[in-house]
C-alpha cells in the first residue's frame, strides 16, 4: 500500500536527504541538536543490506559536510535489521563498522535504534562487538518497559557506553515487558539516575514532563552538570516543549525520520496517543 506523504509530514522531515537538510538547519536556528533517521527496518536480503548501508555512508559524510558548512550537531540513528542483522549477524558487523569507520573519520555519532525484543540481546552484542574500536562514535538505545534492562543498563554502565534511555516503542507480551506506564516510568527514573551517575552521556528520550522533571531534579541534586546529559524528543512531538527545555539551558537533541518507508514508523506515533489519529484524519480532510 503506498499511502500518500502528507499523512506523515508531522512526523516524519521529509522523503529525501535534501529535502531534509533545511529541516536540521532550521531546527539548529531554534537551538535544538538533531539525530538524523534514514526509516527502514527488518531487511531480509543481502542487496538491501548492502544499499541501505551505502545510503547510511552518505548520510555521514553529508552530515560532516553540513557540520563544516552550517555548524548543524546531527547524529545518526540506524536500525541494525536494515543492515543485514536479520540476515547474518557477522554480515551485519562488517556493514556497521564500514559506517563506523567513515563516522571515526568524519567525526560523526552514530546511535544504534533498539527494535524488538526478538532482537535485544543481538543488537547489544553487536555493540559490545564495535564498541572498544569506536567507544565515541557509536552509543546505545535501552527500553525501560523491558524486565531484561535493569541488568543492561549495568552492562552499559560497566563499559562506561553511551546509551539512550527510552520507554519502548513495541508491543510486547507481559513475560518480557512491563505493561503498566507507572511501573515503566518508575523503572525509567530508577535507570536514568544509574546512567546519570555511571555513564557517559546518556539521552534521556521521552516526552513525558514527569521523568523530565524528576532528570532535572537529580542531576541538581547531585550535581551533574547540563552538558554531561541530553534531553531528546521526536520530531513533530511537543515542539514548543523542545524548545522551552534548550532555553533554559539543556542540551535538547530532536530525532528528525526521513525517507520514502515511513508506514511502520508513523503506525507507531499513531498507537501511542490516539490524539494522533484525529490529527491525521483532520489534515485529510482538510485537502
Ligand atoms: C529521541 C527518541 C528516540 C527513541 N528511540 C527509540 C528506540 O530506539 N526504540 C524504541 O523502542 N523506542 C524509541 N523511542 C520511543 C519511546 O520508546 C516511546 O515509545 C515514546 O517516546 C513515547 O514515550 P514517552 O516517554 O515519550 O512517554 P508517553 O507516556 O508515551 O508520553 C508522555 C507525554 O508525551 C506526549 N506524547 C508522547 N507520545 C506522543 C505522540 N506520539 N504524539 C504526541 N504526543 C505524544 C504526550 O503529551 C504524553 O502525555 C524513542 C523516543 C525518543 C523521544
Amino acid at each position: 500500500m503506498h499511502l500518500p506523504f502528507f499523512l506523515a509530514r508531522r512526523f516524519v522531515a521529509a522523503e529525501t536527504l535534501d529535502d531534509t537538510i533545511p529541516v536540521l538547519e532550521r531546527l539548529k536556528s531554534m537551538g535544538l541538536m538533531t539525530t538524523l533517521d534514514l526509516l527502514g527496518e527488518y531487511v531480509d536480503e543481502r542487496d538491501l543490506a548492502r544499499e541501505a548501508t551505502e545510503l547510511y555512508l552518505d548520510i555521514a559524510n553529508r552530515i560532516a559536510d553540513e557540520h563544516e558548512r552550517s555548524g548543524i550537531d546531527a547524529n545518526i540513528s540506524i536500525k541494525l535489521s536494515m543492515i543485514g542483522q536479520k540476515v547474518d549477524e557477522g554480515f551485519c558487523v562488517d556493514n556497521l563498522r564500514k559506517l563506523l569507520h567513515v563516522a571515526q573519520n568524519r567525526n560523526v555519532f552514530v546511535r544504534l535504534d533498539m527494535e524488538g525484543s526478538d532482537i535485544t540481546e543481538s543488537t547489544l552484542s553487536i555493540f559490545e562487538q564495535v564498541f572498544p574500536d569506536y567507544p565515541d562514535n557509536v552509543g546505545i538505545v535501552l527500553q525501560a518497559y523491558l524486565k531484561r534492562t535493569r541488568e543492561d543498563v549495568h552492562r552499559m554502565c560497566e563499559l562506561n557506553a553511551r546509551v539512550r534511555l527510552c520507554k519502548g516503542a513495541y508491543k510486547e507480551p507481559p513475560s518480557v515487558a512491563h505493561q503498566s506506564m507507572e511501573t515503566i516510568r518508575e523503572s525509567f527514573v530508577e535507570y536514568m539516575k544509574l546512567l546519570l551517575s555511571n555513564a557517559r552521556y546518556p539521552g534521556i528520550a521521552t516526552h513525558d514532563d514527569l521523568v523530565i522533571q524528576a532528570t532535572k531534579d537529580y542531576a541538581a541534586a547531585n550535581e551533574i552538570a547540563t552538558d554531561r546529559y541530553e534531553f531528546q524528543m521526536l520530531y513533530g512531538i511537543r515542539q514548543e516543549t523542545q524548545q522551552s527545555i534548550a532555553s533554559e539551558g539543556y542540551n535538547m537533541r530532536v530525532y528528525v525520520p526521513y525517507g520514502r518507508q515511513w508506514v511502520p514508523y508513523f503506525s507507531r506515533r499513531l498507537r501511542e496517543r490516539k490524539e494522533n489519529v484525529w490529527f491525521v484524519l483532520k489534515n485529510l480532510f482538510r485537502r
